[in-house]
């Protein structure tokens, strides 16, 4: 009777680790998928600062992927270098929905070495490049979300 329940709750456990641990593969999966498919429609290349070594790149998300069910969306992500998808990330840099960077004020105000300056400063203005055929363009609305959650950051 005992060894039988002990039995069960062991079942319990590892049903629930077999749950964990596709539910994990499954995430891995979809942000491969998505950094493959987002690099290769931006053709390997920073949409900023067209920085072409893949190591030093990634799929940005514009809207936060929440759920990892679904086709992982082209048009939710934009290939960025590591540090411009950072500063993307902590609204250093925004993106406006006709393409146009933004740089924070503060940021641009400020006065330092060559990675500010040539990296983040000089990029405000200029339009990030972006895949030619239409389904994989940044979709706009996402854009616009995004954009507004950088400007009251
Ligand atoms: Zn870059």
């Amino acid at each position: 009777m005992s060894e039988q329940l002990t039995t069960g709750v062991l079942d319990d456990g590892a049903d629930a680790r077999r749950r964990y641990v596709t539910a994990a593969v499954k995430v891995r999966l979809h942000q491969r998928l998505f950094r493959e498919r987002v690099l290769s429609a931006y053709q390997e290349q920073c949409a900023l600062c067209r920085l072409r070594h893949a190591s030093l790149l990634d799929a940005a998300h514009i809207i936060p992927d929440s759920s990892s069910d679904g086709e992982p969306m082209v048009r939710n992500g934009v290939a960025l270098c590591k540090i411009h998808h950072a500063a993307f990330d902590q609204n250093i840099l925004g993106i406006r929905p006709d393409h146009v960077v933004q740089i924070r004020r503060d940021i641009l105000d400020e006065v330092d070495g060559p990675m500010l300056r040539f990296g983040l400063q000089q990029m405000h203005g200029q339009k990030i490049i972006v895949p030619k055929r239409t389904e994989f363009k940044p979709d706009e609305t996402a854009l616009e979300r995004r954009y507004q959650a950088f400007l009251e950051a």
